[in-house]
């Protein structure tokens, strides 16, 4: 069984897709990560993210590859919590944007599917390019202000609203670049079950995910 997932950042796709891939019984294929590896490299490097052949040549060279729980290594080490510092966050959409860096990841991202029984696939083109024929597809959408306040909330900055407007301006920005690309921008594809997460909690949109799954195999 195949779930895509796909939705901007911080509408809490990672935590549903790991859910609902737990519940399920399934792999979860976190797609952001593979991309924010492929970013640290390039930081790591020192290369500049704008570099298509420079950022091409560092997504074909890694070794990237997931453990049961859904956790990324690289070259065979746990890449952890470097995945998300803002360092990698700032450029992580400038290098997902190159066509070539894309090529390697969705070759990978298709053998993993390949290899694995089962898998919720989530990101931002896995309803549109990577899995179009998915036997479910999930949009998850949400407010910039709701999904700063999560971020700020993970990071623990409610307090501080000058971060937290800091984290929405950051979060528009990365939704730009993401959608408007030429290459598999984030769109929400007609035949994708759209779920507004404003209004829900996050147990609330695993359930709805789950629920619709389940009842379409009971039908
Ligand atoms: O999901 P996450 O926020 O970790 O993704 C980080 C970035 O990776 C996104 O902002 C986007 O630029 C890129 N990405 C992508 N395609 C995917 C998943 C992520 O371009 N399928």
């Amino acid at each position: 069984m195949l779930i895509a997932i796909d939705g901007p950042a911080g509408a809490g796709k990672s935590s549903v897709a790991r859910a609902v891939a737990a519940a399920l019984g399934v792999r979860w294929l976190d797609t952001g990560a593979m991309y924010r590896a492929v970013a640290l490299l390039v930081a790591n490097a020192g290369a500049d993210p704008r570099d298509e052949r420079a950022c091409a040549s560092i997504a074909r060279d890694a070794r990237l590859d997931f453990d049961a729980r859904g956790e990324l290594s690289i070259d065979g080490d746990l890449a952890g919590q470097a995945l998300r510092s803002r360092a990698v966050g700032s450029i992580v959409s400038l290098v997902a944007e190159h066509p070539a860096v894309r090529a390697s990841m969705v070759a990978k991202q298709r053998e993993f599917a390949a290899a694995w029984r089962g898998l919720v696939a989530e990101g931002r083109d896995m309803t549109s390019v990577v899995f179009p024929h998915a036997d479910f597809k999930f949009y998850l959408g949400a407010s910039s202000a709701e999904r700063a306040r999560r971020r700020a909330a993970q990071e623990q900055v409610l307090g501080d609203p000058v971060r937290v407007e800091e984290i929405r301006r950051e979060i528009e920005t990365r939704d730009a670049i993401d959608s408007s690309r030429a290459c598999s921008p984030l769109v929400r594809v007609p035949d994708a079950f759209y779920v507004d997460t404003d209004v829900l909690s996050e147990r609330a949109v695993i359930d709805t995910v789950l629920g619709r799954i389940r009842k379409a195999k009971r039908d």
